[in-house]
């Protein structure tokens, strides 16, 4: 049986089904009801039987494993340079860490018997979900932004998905395709066996959000397990992440959290955030500075450029809960950082350089200890930004 979801602030629990709502009725995220996690000592990685990638870790995901090329298990490597270890990210099917996410989302779409997803995204995670609903057998709608790039619709167009064009703002897309996952009933027939009027998916398909559905997040903190497995479970005195909608930064939190609570490792590392000068709600939110001399950094960081975080409040609570932080860098920077990366070897797109430009400016800062031991993911491969 598929698990059903509910909402960490209000309590409500909702049934599991093709129709179950996209978010509460009050707003929030939704969860599932479980929260599965393995009895006993883990397994040490040469023990370990890692030869289904990211599902070697089946115990803690609430989710039926139906749609996976086995992704996962991404090389962690040391980047001397910067005095830190890189995981790389970027070796994934379609070149980005959303591949952890949409192969625990579809494969709960399969579960759930959807016959069609939706999706909004103007980057990797439309490519992501396009290619796992074409493994899956699946329909799939992609909303993108009318002058979305060529390169970005084709991967969309190649995996025979359905890209939607909106004119508009990046937000006018996503009210487009509320519209779709909705239909014409929108919220207003949402009364279930809880009463409430949650926005039920009675509309086109199913919204397979990579910001909203918690079965996305069920995939990315595997993130941290792979870490923990890698270090012989221990965890990293912090990992440097990037944030839009805080999709990866959100599942290394839920990850890391979720070994504490298996008592397989004791302690969180801090979690650090990243975001482009010019766009960092998140940033701004803690009172931080979040222009720079140049403020080009959304120019070159298209990957993150998310004004409104779906989840905002919960990274909020990740920071203040590992003693985090997070921090705006600038443009010139990113770029410097993004060519050091290139002639090191790492050939990842421009917004993977922010989170090594910030782990320098929080070592700078005093933030980060000379001798601590740090994570960083590189998130997504230079190949599609050709
Ligand atoms: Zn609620």
């Amino acid at each position: 049986m598929p698990a059903n979801l509910t909402c960490p602030d209000c309590g409500t629990v909702y049934e599991a089904g093709p129709d179950e709502p996209w978010r509460c009725a009050c707003g929030r995220g939704l969860e599932f009801t479980e929260r599965p996690h393995p009895q006993g000592d883990p397994l040490p990685l040469h023990s370990l039987d890692t030869s289904e990638g990211l599902w070697t870790f089946f115990e803690f995901i609430p989710i039926e494993q139906h749609v996976t090329f086995y992704e996962g298990f991404t090389p962690i490597v040391d980047a001397p340079e910067w005095d830190a270890q890189f995981k790389l990210e970027y070796v994934f099917p379609t070149g980005s860490f959303k591949d952890r996410g949409a192969t625990t989302t579809l494969s709960r779409a399969v579960e759930l018997g959807v016959e069609k997803v939706i999706d909004d995204s103007s980057g990797n995670a439309g490519a992501s979900i396009a290619t796992y609903a074409a493994r899956a057998g699946l329909e799939a709608d992609i909303f993108v932004p009318a002058d979305v790039k060529q390169s970005k619709l084709m991967a969309i167009q190649r995996a025979d998905a359905r890209p939607v064009r909106i004119e508009g703002t990046r937000e006018d897309v996503t009210a487009a395709c509320l519209r779709a996952v909705e239909g014409n009933a929108g919220g207003d027939d949402g009364a279930g066996t809880d009463g409430s009027s949650a926005p039920r998916q009675t509309g086109e398909g199913w919204y397979a959000s990579h910001a909203w559905n918690p079965a996305f997040y069920a995939g990315t903190m595997t993130f941290a397990f792979e870490v923990a497995a890698q270090q012989g479970w221990t965890v990293p005195d912090a990992v440097v992440l990037p944030i839009g909608h805080g999709t990866l930064f959100l599942g290394a939190y839920r990850g890391f959290s979720l070994l504490n609570e298996a008592g397989i490792v004791d302690g969180m590392p801090r979690l650090l955030g990243a975001q482009a000068a010019g766009c960092a709600p998140i940033v701004a939110a803690l009172g931080g500075d979040t222009v720079d001399a140049d403020d080009a950094g959304t120019d070159i960081a298209d990957g993150i450029r998310i004004t409104e975080p779906a989840r905002g409040t919960e990274i909020l609570e990740a920071i203040e809960e590992t003693d985090g932080d997070a921090i705006a860098v600038g443009g010139d920077p990113i770029e410097t950082a993004l060519d050091r990366l290139h002639r090191n070897g790492f050939y990842v797109e421009p917004t993977c350089a922010v989170a090594p430009t910030a782990l320098e400016q929080y070592r700078e800062a005093g933030v980060l200890d000379d001798d601590a031991d740090v994570v960083v993911p590189l998130t997504g491969s230079g190949l599609k930004t050709l």
